[in-house]
């Protein structure tokens, strides 16, 4: 029998990636109940991820799972950061902006980090983790896979010949953020049988 686990998101996307992962293993994702509203006022991933984890496990009394995720580019000191879904109004418009600020910038090093953290159904930390992606922000966008700044994440693991939107869900899977994050929470819930 699968172990389900609500996955705390409103985000098809990252719900989409982290079935694909687990789609051979004994884990089942599900959505969090309605009345899911979490108010992200954290100041770090790892925070965001917990506050997400909480109120996921407060509106469906069962073990849940946050990500909290963003890119972090090294000459703006690390912004967009925990702020990147709204650095900007839409996802069109924050790569604009992206490119614009960092225009002169020489050094284009960033990296994607995904913090999770696993709760059990009262809310208390089963286990946090987190994985990043190295990379470097493109000259201009490229690819249409993908979400948020894909399109301008140029990776490390490619040479930095591909953006992540010019890579496939598997091939994003083998390196992202996300998955490197959840493979972690996977295998502790394979040591951890928690029924
Ligand atoms: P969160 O839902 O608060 O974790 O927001 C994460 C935001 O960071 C997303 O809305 C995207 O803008 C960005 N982000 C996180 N992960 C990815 C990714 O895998 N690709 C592209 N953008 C991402």
């Amino acid at each position: 029998m699968k172990q389900t686990i609500v996955f705390a998101t409103g985000n098809a996307h990252k719900l989409k990636e982290i079935q694909e992962i687990v789609k051979d293993t004994d884990i089942e994702f599900i959505l969090p109940n309605e009345g899911f509203n979490p108010i992200e006022n954290g100041e770090t991933f790892e925070e965001n991820s917990l506050i997400k984890a909480k109120e996921a496990a407060r509106v469906s009394g069962k073990i849940s799972l946050a990500d909290d995720s963003g890119l972090c580019v090294d000459a703006l000191n690390g912004a967009p950061g925990i702020h990147s879904a709204r650095y900007a109004d839409t996802p069109q418009a924050r790569i604009d902006k992206l490119l614009n600020v960092i225009n002169c910038e020489t050094n284009r090093n960033a990296k994607f980090v995904c913090a999770m953290t696993l709760v059990d159904k009262n809310g208390d930390i089963l286990f946090q983790t987190r994985g990043e992606c190295l990379g470097k922000i493109a000259e201009k966008q490229s690819g249409i896979n993908g979400f948020g700044y894909d399109p301008i994440f140029l990776t490390k693991d490619t040479d930095y010949k591909l953006t992540m939107a010019e890579m496939s869900e598997e091939e994003k899977n083998e390196i992202s953020h996300r998955s490197r994050a959840l493979r972690k929470v996977l295998a502790y819930l394979q040591v951890k049988n928690l029924g």
